[in-house]
Order: C-alpha cells, then structure tokens, then sequence
C-alpha cells in the first residue's frame, strides 16, 4: 500500500575528481549546472525534472553512492514516515534543511543492505529547465550530450535484500514490480517502485554491503540510445555493454562508466507497473537473459564491477 512517497529525489555519487566528472555527467550525460556549495559538492538536475537538483557530485578518494534520497508528499507524511521506520526498529538520523543547498529537512536511515537512504518533503522548485512554465516548448535547443531527460533509479548491491524488501514494502510503500528467485525460491534480486515505472530502486543480492551498480538516466528513444552509444565511442567514455534490451522491465539500455569508475546507464522504454500487478519473476538461472535479453550471458563486469 502506498505511503506517500512519491519518487527518487536526488542521489550523491562519490568521484575522484569533480572536473573529471562534470565533463562526464553535464557535458557528456546532458545534466545541468545548478550550482557548487561550500563544501564543493555540485549539484545537477536533468531537464524535465522540475526539483532544483538530482544529482550530487561529492569528491572524495573512491567512488560509489553516498546515498539516494526519495520525496515524500508533504511534511505530515514524512513525520509519520519518521515514526513508522523508529516504530520499526530503525535509526533515523536528522539532516537539517539546507545541508544540501535549497532542500529542506531530511530523514535518514540504513537499509538492511547497508545503503544510506533519506525521505525529505520539500526541494526548491523552479521547475523545468529551458522552457517556460506556460506554454511550454517540447524541448530546450542548447541541450548537451545525451540530452538525459529525468533520474530515474539506481541498482544497489548488498547482502539482506528479503529484510530490506520488507522495508521498503512494510514501512515505506513500494511494490514489487519484478523479482528474481533462485531455485530454492529465495528472492536474489528486488525491482521495487512507488508508482507506474518498473523499478525506482532495484536491490541484487551480494555478501558484500552499501554496493553501487549503477544511477540510470532515462531518455526518450530508442534512437536516443542508440546516438548515446555513438556519443561514448566518440568521447572514448569506458562502455560496459549495449545498446540492448534487459528481460527484466525490459528497458531498451546501455552502460557504461564514469571517469571514476561508477556505472551509469540511460535507457528508454520499460514496462509499466500498477498496485494489482503481480511482481513478473525471472528464474536466477536464466539471469543472463533476465539482464541481457539479447545476449543471453551475463558479462563478467556486470557482477563483479561495483563501486
Ligand atoms: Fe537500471
């Protein structure tokens, strides 16, 4: 049952070098500038999203995720979301408004697989970038790069994912939208959303916590994606596979990395999931064809490569 959260807010990736990294996600992805805070995090949003920002850059000496954060309705909802995580035996640590530039108060807690994870209410609005409130043209023309439209989840790697499912299902309201089962049927991989999409967060099982596979990026086309792959070749950007399709949500993909070594994926298309949906499952020994449709093989990076 849905709870009031309403869908990825913004996600902090850690990268060596902040330069580095801008020519990768804004000029490269299509991200925008929105500003630098004192700590030198720089904050970036893609063009439809009409929140301030999504993404946060934080420099630091290895990459991976930080944490990812969800928007919640409003302030009543995120203090009953407060109470239901302590209800549930979890420490929720407080961030105040403003930590991060233009957002307001957050919640933050450790999910089962060891990933930090906020709920906050309120982030500066000014809408969508480049084209006007009213009347609104269909796209801005000084777009760069990939021209991402949205943040639209993250795949984490760690251990405990039934107890994290339940979390996310008990406390914080999400589906099941698709899972994979092993041959005992335990549950090795969790698709989990809030509304329509396929997955807003995805979770696959792993000994080892707090893992990032990677931050997607949705784009409008499956053109689009296909131009991406020509924009990674000319930019010598690190490929990891694609273009494709997954089995699982059968989004139309590729990956590739950051110059720190964080994995990132645009992707278009996608199933779609309402609350009634039965979770759609794929056995774990057809895991090659559930990630990779085509090939039908897992590469090795996909399993092994992880920030
Ligand atoms: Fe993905």
């Amino acid at each position: 049952m849905r709870k009031g959260v309403m869908r990825p807010g913004h996600v902090q990736i850690r990268v060596l070098d902040i330069e580095e990294a801008l020519k990768h996600y804004r000029d490269l992805l299509g991200l925008i500038e929105v500003e630098r805070d004192t700590q030198g995090r720089v904050y970036l949003k893609a063009w439809t999203e009409i929140d301030k920002f999504s993404v946060v850059l934080r420099e630091a000496d290895h990459p991976g995720m930080d944490l990812m954060g969800f928007k919640v309705l409003n302030n009543e909802v995120l203090e009953q979301l407060e109470a239901d995580l302590i209800a549930y035996g979890c420490e929720v640590e407080h961030i105040a408004a403003g930590e991060l530039n233009g957002c307001g108060r957050r919640i933050r807690f450790v999910a089962p697989t060891g990933h930090h994870f906020e709920l906050f209410a309120e982030k500066e609005q000014p809408g969508k970038w480049g084209v006007s409130k009213v009347n609104p043209e269909a796209w801005p023309r000084d777009l760069k790069g990939m021209k991402a439209t949205r943040f639209d989840h993250c795949l984490l790697y760690g251990p405990n994912i039934e107890e994290t499912y339940a979390l996310f299902r008990d406390v914080l309201g999400f589906d099941l939208a698709e899972q994979v089962v092993d041959p005992e049927q335990n549950r090795v991989a969790v698709f989990l959303t809030v509304g329509m999409k396929a997955h807003d967060v995805a979770f696959i099982d792993c000994p080892e916590p707090d893992k990032f596979h990677h931050a997607s990026f949705y784009l409008e086309t499956w053109e689009s994606v296909l131009r991406a792959a020509d924009l990674i070749s000319m930019t010598e950007t690190p490929i990891d596979i694609g273009p494709t399709r997954h089995g699982l949500t059968h989004g139309q993909t590729i990956y590739f990395f950051d110059p720190s070594g964080n994995r990132n994926e645009v992707f278009c298309g996608g199933d779609y999931h309402y609350p009634d949906h039965e979770a759609v499952t794929w056995k774990a020994e057809d895991l090659g064809k559930a990630i990779f449709y085509h090939d039908r093989v897992l590469n090795e990076r996909f399993l092994s490569v992880l920030t």
